[in-house]
């Protein structure tokens, strides 16, 4: 573990809804890092809700559309010695491509294993995106 406070060069990622910490922890494969990293869970937030950090200390490659994807209030502060050098807040990606099934039985995607899964966000509000083939809505 490294100290909450600071960090030297890595990432730290911000914001994280409390509870889902975890979630983009595991997806990250954190536990399995050879490097330095935290999950610091329910810290109280400025605006007085609780949140979940991620520090790292280390720079590895992020997926911001996927990251987003899991949590688009997220921020993702790039360290270099020990100060914020890029701070990046993410949002929900405008277009996925397999990355959520269309449900629809009769969609083309349901049927020939080949077609990539491609969605369009609608409505960010709602996290809801839309199939290019067949137009079912899937919530995120
Ligand atoms: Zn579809």
């Amino acid at each position: 573990m490294i100290t909450i406070n600071s960090i030297k060069s890595g990432i730290v990622i911000d914001h994280i809804k409390a509870g889902h910490g975890i979630k983009i922890y595991n997806y990250l494969n954190l536990q399995d890092a050879d490097f330095p990293t935290a999950l610091i869970m329910n810290v109280t937030s400025t605006k007085n809700d609780k949140k979940d950090i991620i520090k790292i200390e280390n720079v590895i490659d992020l997926d911001f559309k996927m990251l987003g994807l899991l949590d688009p209030n997220i921020t993702v502060n790039i360290i270099e010695n020990e100060s914020i050098k890029e701070k990046k807040k993410l949002s929900l990606p405008e277009r996925v491509e397999n990355v959520i099934k269309c449900k629809n039985p009769r969609c083309i995607t349901s049927i020939e294993k080949y077609v990539p899964h491609i969605f369009h966000l609608v409505d960010k509000e709602k996290g809801e995106y839309r199939c290019e083939y067949c137009d079912e809505i899937v919530t995120v």
